[in-house]
């Protein structure tokens, strides 16, 4: 029974939990608020691994771009591209929440508040002041992962100046993260169980407009994902690459199929690897660097996520966001894309630094942890395909493609 159980696949489980889960909630009403605690204890779990993760995963990328002077140029061009594709999703995602508002019109009152952020007067001086943190353990303990970030770079650049002496540690940060991410799986096991409970809960007291709002965000965050696939990586391979859209995509197909199913950006990593090199003819100095610091940092999907998400939040619980604090979403979300690891759920994890900062409550993670799954499935693949369209643009660029390669595949 119990082996037969996870012979099943995660996602098919999550989902058969989603479906159960709303029926239940419909059959149940109210008292579906009983089984609550079941889905709170899957969320807590999840912030859990919040610190331990962006620390022992974040230092480990950045020490990893030691690489960086080794590959010069290609480095550089790729940190610029990753940057520029992310903020382009991040306000994508700003613009579909706004212009849609998905989270407009639901009653949350049957929500049970805990402490609502109330984000602070801030000037540029107390922002600034802020991300530097006072303390390292402090900020760990306050889980305040902006300044966390922030530590964590330099902790990975004095790392990366150390050279050999740097190397004992930073093999410290290399297996802590594997480890985390291990952690992470473990966690994600209670998925099923936390998504039965949180959407049995959503349909039970929240009522059927809150189902709609669920499956409006659900909708555009495909909606953002495609548009980032289709315009945005079609026209970095069309206009920057100069290459073939059509057999790029033919090229990674494999990618695609995996990180849908996957929702990890590093398991599918082997085969976006294997899919670059082989199909697409990029050079492997250039592929193993650029998609391996992408599957880490590179993630629009998660980014344009994460500010929709954020405005999804607002609009639930009636937050007034002022322009200011778009910008600042449009930061956190590229950062905590960045700080996310490639594995499922990280986006979700991310949610509480944006929202934290903004002054949207937490419970915001609560109602949309249920449906989380079949959004990361569209994010990954967005992420992946972002990997792979930066590291053939790269090559292409820097001339470390072989393009006879690329066009004559046709044994993808
Ligand atoms: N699962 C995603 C990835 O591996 C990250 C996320 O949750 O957004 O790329």
């Amino acid at each position: 029974m119990i082996k037969k159980w996870f012979e099943i696949p995660l996602w098919q489980r999550v989902i058969g939990a989603l479906i159960l889960g709303i029926i239940v909630g419909r059959l149940w009403g109210p008292d579906a608020e009983s089984i609550k605690i079941i889905g709170d204890v899957f969320v807590a779990s999840i912030r859990m691994l919040v610190v331990p993760l962006i620390f022992f995963s974040l230092v480990s990328g950045v020490a990893a771009i030691g690489d960086l002077r080794k590959l010069g140029n290609v480095g550089g061009r790729a940190l610029l591209l990753f940057i520029v594709t992310g903020q382009i999703a991040v306000w994508l995602g700003l613009a579909l929440g706004t212009f849609v508002g998905p989270g407009l019109g639901v009653d949350t009152s049957a929500i049970e508040m805990g402490a609502v952020p109330t984000p602070n007067e801030t000037t540029w001086r107390d922002m600034l002041l802020s991300v530097i943190p006072e303390s390292p353990v402090q900020v760990m303990a306050d889980v305040a992962v902006l300044p966390l970030i922030v530590f964590s770079m330099l902790l990975g650049i004095g790392i990366l100046m150390a050279k050999e002496d740097g190397e004992p540690v930073q093999k410290i940060f290399d297996s802590g993260a594997i480890i985390m991410q291990k952690v992470t799986i473990l966690v994600m096991e209670l998925t099923p169980f936390g998504v039965f409970a949180l959407m049995a809960w959503v349909a039970g007291t929240l009522g059927f407009d809150a189902l709609v709002a669920l499956a409006k965000l659900v909708a555009l965050n495909y909606i953002g994902c495609l548009l980032i696939i289709l315009v945005m990586y079609s026209a970095m391979i069309k206009f920057l690459a100069k290459l073939p859209v059509i057999d790029f995509f033919r090229g990674i197909i494999d990618a695609i199929a995996v990180s849908y199913s996957t929702a990890s950006s590093n398991a599918t990593l082997p085969v976006t690897l294997r899919c670059t090199q082989r199909n697409l003819g990029v050079s492997p100095s250039v592929s193993s660097f650029v998609v391996s610091l992408g599957a880490t940092i590179n993630m629009n999907g998660t980014a344009m996520y994460l500010g929709l998400a954020t405005l999804f939040g607002a609009q639930i619980f009636g937050v007034e966001l002022t322009l200011a604090q778009y910008f600042l979403i449009s930061i956190l979300s590229t950062l905590g894309a960045i700080g996310a690891a490639g594995i499922p759920g990280a986006g979700l994890i991310m949610m509480a630094l944006v929202f934290g900062a903004v002054g949207v409550p937490l419970e915001t993670i609560a109602f949309v942890a249920g449906v989380d799954r079949i959004m990361d499935m569209m994010r990954t693949t967005t992420n992946v395909s972002g990997d792979a369209a930066v590291a053939t643009t790269v090559a292409s660029m820097t001339n470390e493609i072989d393009r006879e390669e690329m066009v004559s595949a046709d044994d993808v």
